[in-house]
C-alpha cells in the first residue's frame, strides 16, 4: 500500500479542510481570510514550519499512485483520485509556508539587493503565486484537484526563469557597487552568498514538489517514470544530451568544441531525478570545453579531450561520476570563489534590456550563454546535496581541473530546509 508521502505533513493539512479557509477565489488584492492585509498574512504563513520530504518517501508515494486499483471505494473516488487529492491538499497547505518564507525574505536582503528591478520582479512571482494558492479553493474532488492542478502548472511556468533573473539582479547590484565606491571583492560578500544558497536551496524543494504531482498527475507516465523520478536513470544517457547542449553553446561561442569520451559503467542506472542530473553535468561540461578552449586556442584536433568517467562498483554507496579537462585548472586563490554565486570569470552575460537577453525562458536551458552567469558551480553543487550527494572540484593549476559528482542511490535524507 502507499507510503504516506509526507507523514505528519498530511495531518498537518486536514484542519484546513472543510473550515472558512477553502472558499474559492477571489481576487488577488482582496484581503486573506482572516482579512489581514497581504504583508501580514506572508509572515504569519512564514512563520509556520515547513515540512520535509525525501526523495525516498516521495517515490514511495508515487509508486503507491501508480500501482493502485482502478476500483472506487466509498467515496465514489479510485485510490489514484484519493492520492492525488491527498498529495493536492498537502501541496495546498505546504506551497504558501515556502513560498511566504521566500516572499518575506526577499524585502529585506543585504546590500539593497531587493531594490534592484529583477529582484522585485522575482518577489512579485511569489507573492503573485502565494496569492493564487491561498485564494484557491480546497482539493477536495476531482473537479477542484484539476482546477488546482491547473493551477500549479500556471505557477510552475511562472517561476521558470527564477535563477537567470536572480543571476541579473545580482549583475545589476555588482554594477551599481562598481560605479560608486566599493572595488572588485564583491563576488565574496558573505550574506549575499548565503542568502542566496538558502533562496535556490528552497526553490529546488519548490520544484521538486510542484514537478513531481504535475508529472503523477499525467496518465501517459513514460517507461521506469515515477513522476520526475526515473527508478532507471542512466548517467551515459543523460550524459549523451548535456554533451550535445554544452557543445552546441561552446561551438556557438568559440567556433569549435573538444571531444567529450564517456567511460567506466555505461551500463549503470539509478532512482534519481534525471533533470537534475542532466543540469549538474551540463553545467560542468559547459565549464570543461570553456576552460579547454581558452586554454589551448579553438582548433579541434589540438584541443584534448574532456573525459567523464562513471565509477564502477554495484554496491557503492554513491554514484560517482568524474569530469576531467585540460583547460588548464583554477588559481589556488580563485578555488574559494568559485562556489560563490557571484563569481565568474567570463564576460557577465547579461544584455541591456529589461526583458532581453537570457531571461524568458527557463534556466537551464540552451538559451542561456556557455559562461557568464556565475551559478552554474554552486546551484549545481546545491542540486547534488539536496538529497544527500555533493560535488567537489580539484584543480592542477596550469594542466586542467577534476569535478567529482557524487550521488546517493537512492536519497533517504529529509530535504535541507531553511
Ligand atoms: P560561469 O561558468 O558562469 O563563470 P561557474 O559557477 O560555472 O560560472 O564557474 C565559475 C568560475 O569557475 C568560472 O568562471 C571559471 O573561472 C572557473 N571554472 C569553473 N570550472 C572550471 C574548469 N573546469 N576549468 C577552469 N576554470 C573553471
Ligand atoms: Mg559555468
Amino acid at each position: 500500500s502507499a507510503r504516506p508521502l509526507l507523514g505528519r505533513s498530511l495531518a498537518a493539512a486536514r484542519p484546513l479542510v472543510g473550515t472558512s479557509r477553502s472558499r474559492s477565489s477571489s481576487p488577488a488584492t482582496a484581503p486573506g481570510p482572516e482579512g489581514e492585509t497581504l504583508d501580514q498574512e506572508l509572515r504569519r504563513l512564514a512563520s509556520y514550519g515547513q515540512t520535509s520530504v525525501s526523495l525516498k518517501a516521495t517515490l514511495d508515494t508515487g509508486l503507491g499512485l501508480l500501482l493502485a486499483p482502478a476500483c472506487t471505494n466509498s467515496t465514489g473516488l479510485t485510490k489514484r483520485q484519493r492520492t492525488l487529492i491527498q498529495i493536492a491538499t498537502f501541496l495546498k497547505r505546504e506551497l504558501p509556508v515556502r513560498l511566504a518564507r521566500r516572499a518575506v525574505e526577499l524585502q529585506q536582503l543585504p546590500e539593497g539587493l531587493h531594490n534592484m528591478r529583477s529582484v522585485k520582479r522575482v518577489r512579485e512571482w511569489y507573492e503573485h503565486s502565494f496569492v493564487d494558492i491561498r485564494r484557491s479553493a480546497m482539493p477536495v474532488d476531482v473537479a477542484t484537484e484539476q482546477a488546482f492542478h491547473d493551477l500549479l502548472h500556471t505557477i510552475y511556468e511562472r517561476h521558470a526563469p527564477t535563477l537567470v533573473t536572480m543571476a541579473r539582479g545580482v549583475h545589476e547590484l555588482r554594477k551599481e557597487m562598481l560605479a560608486t565606491n566599493e572595488k572588485g571583492e564583491f563576488a565574496d560578500k558573505r550574506e549575499i552568498h548565503t542568502f542566496l544558497d538558502k533562496f535556490y536551496m528552497s526553490r529546488i524543494g519548490i520544484r521538486i514538489l510542484i514537478g513531481q504531482y504535475l508529472e503523477l498527475h499525467r496518465e501517459d507516465q513514460l517507461d521506469g517514470y515515477v513522476g520526475l523520478i526515473n527508478r532507471h536513470t542512466s548517467p551515459a544517457e543523460v550524459f549523451r544530451q548535456a554533451v550535445e547542449d554544452a557543445t552546441y553553446l561552446c561551438e556557438r561561442e568559440h567556433g569549435d568544441a573538444p571531444e567529450v569520451v564517456l567511460m567506466g559503467r555505461t551500463d549503470l542506472t539509478f532512482s534519481y531525478i534525471p533533470s537534475h542530473l542532466y543540469y549538474i553535468m551540463f553545467e560542468l561540461l559547459k565549464n570543461s570545453l570553456r576552460a579547454t578552449c581558452e586554454h589551448h586556442g579553438s582548433k579541434r584536433q589540438t584541443l584534448p579531450v574532456v573525459k567523464v568517467i562513471i565509477a564502477d562498483g554495484e554496491n557503492n554507496e554513491d554514484v560517482v561520476i568524474k569530469i576531467s579537462d585540460e583547460g588548464g585548472g583554477i588559481p589556488r586563490s580563485h578555488m574559494q570563489r568559485i562556489w560563490s554565486y557571484l563569481f565568474t570569470t567570463a564576460k557577465p552575460a547579461f544584455g541591456g534590456a529589461e526583458d532581453g537577453g537570457f531571461s524568458s525562458f527557463g534556466d537551464h536551458t540552451t538559451d542561456t550563454p556557455l559562461a557568464g552567469l556565475g551559478y552554474g558551480l554552486p546551484i549545481s553543487r546545491s542540486y547534488a546535496r539536496y538529497f544527500g550527494g555533493d560535488l567537489n572540484l580539484m584543480s592542477m593549476e596550469g594542466h586542467g581541473t577534476d569535478a567529482f559528482l557524487h550521488l546517493p542511490r537512492l536519497g533517504n535524507r529529509d530535504e535541507p530546509l531553511h
